[in-house]
């Protein structure tokens, strides 16, 4: 654990802030139109703004979620070790992102396993690696 109790406090306040601005952009999100049209160019185009669209809230959910468990991980002390190996993350990573829960290296290794999953659902890939 070596991030000072000082800099704890301004990463709390950017994870509060981070969290109060994921549920505001979900929210707004939550209404994804779902047009029609009789033109298939524009069905075509409307397509593929949704996927973008819902693209963009997988993202935001997944990051929300990582932003929560940051300031679950902050109460409970166990903030800035890698949930992983238990390695402290290096403060450059967590300045840069402050809800990280994992090593560069075990980062790496889960995204790269996230992706050979192929699973894109619920947005759950990585969580029950044992
Ligand atoms: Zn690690």
């Amino acid at each position: 654990m070596s991030v000072a109790t000082d800099d704890l406090g301004g990463v709390r306040e950017i994870l509060k802030r981070k969290e109060a601005d994921l549920i505001r952009t979900l929210q707004k999100r939550e209404g994804i139109s779902i047009e029609r049209s009789a033109d298939q160019m524009d069905e075509i185009q409307y397509a593929s703004e949704r996927d973008l669209a819902i693209g963009n809230v997988d993202r935001e959910s997944t990051l929300l979620r990582d932003v929560k468990a940051a300031v679950r991980r902050m109460h409970d002390g166990s903030f800035g070790d890698c949930i992983e190996c238990e390695v402290p993350i290096s403060p450059k990573r967590l300045a840069a992102v402050p809800w990280a829960s994992r090593c560069i290296k075990c980062q790496e290794s889960a995204d790269r396993d996230g992706r050979a999953a192929g699973s894109m659902d619920d947005g759950e890939i990585g969580a029950s690696v044992a």
